[in-house]
């Protein structure tokens, strides 16, 4: 492991039930081991049961919140996530753009429980703005498709769209495989150089929630640590499968992971 501690700025959206978006990230890049900073993109009103409130801040607001945080104590690594619409979709990708440091992009669409965290109208602008910005982009088979209108059925499908994401301008692509039926669960990540693969036996829960946030997050961390990217990305795998392995089992309905309490 390396000896840097890792500065992660986290630009996402809070869920006030501790278990996705906002919470999420800060709970992994600190169990991690990392420092973890944090532009607000919008306040859900959020429980296991669903999303029942989304109220947006400011433009401004976020962008001096990174600001704030990136002429002072600075980052290593940039994480994405709920961005809500188009105009934080620009805003976003412009503080990547003068950020210039590795950035994790999570293509937020929707959740769990249903609810929309980004615009349908504003997918065009994820895959012009943000895409070729990301040193790692993490689709779920959903997103992925939303993103390149190709279908994702089966790891051929992972693998088509994940090529397809890459020629969008990705430097990476975690084509995640929890969408995809099947008893085991496969992520693939894809380079330029090639790929590897992450496997694992499908586990029989409904404390799912927060799990996209979470390995995008660990993701980030590691590479904010100076781990080389495949690296970053196995400790994130095998973080996210623990977590939900080990998960408390709070609420009725998709609860939080366990992240080490
Ligand atoms: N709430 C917020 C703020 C999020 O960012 C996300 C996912 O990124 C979710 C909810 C959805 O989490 P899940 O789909 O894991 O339930």
């Amino acid at each position: 492991m390396s000896e840097k501690q890792g500065r992660v700025l986290i630009i996402a959206g809070s869920d006030s039930g501790g278990g996705a978006g906002i919470q999420a990230d800060i709970k992994s890049v600190t169990i991690l081991g990392g420092y973890a900073a944090t532009a607000i993109t919008a306040v859900t009103i959020q429980n296991t049961l669903g999303v029942s409130g989304v109220h947006p801040i400011p433009t401004e607001v976020v962008k001096a919140q990174a600001r704030a945080v990136l002429d002072d104590i600075g980052a290593d690594a940039i994480k994405t996530g709920m961005l809500g619409d188009i105009a934080m979709v620009e805003t976003v990708a412009q503080i990547l753009a003068q950020a210039g440091i590795p950035a994790v992009v999570d293509p937020v669409m929707i959740s769990k429980g249903g609810a929309n965290l980004l615009a349908p109208e504003a997918v065009d602008a994820v895959r012009s703005l943000m895409i070729p910005q990301s040193a790692l982009l993490t689709p779920n088979a959903p997103e992925a498709e939303a993103l390149t209108g190709l279908p994702v059925a089966d790891l051929d499908g992972q693998r088509r769209v994940g090529e397809a994401l890459l020629e969008l301008g990705a430097a990476a692509v975690l084509m995640k495989g929890g969408h995809v039926p099947g008893d085991t669960v496969t992520d693939v990540l894809m380079t330029r150089d090639g790929e590897t693969t992450f496997s694992g036996e499908r586990l029989d829960t409904r404390h799912t929630h927060g799990t996209g946030c979470t390995l995008a997050s660990a993701c980030a961390t590691g590479i904010a640590q100076g781990m080389p990217l495949e690296q970053a990305v196995a400790r994130a795998w095998g973080y996210v499968h623990e977590a939900m392995r080990l998960a408390p089992g709070l609420g009725g309905g998709h609860g939080p992971l366990d992240h080490g309490w």
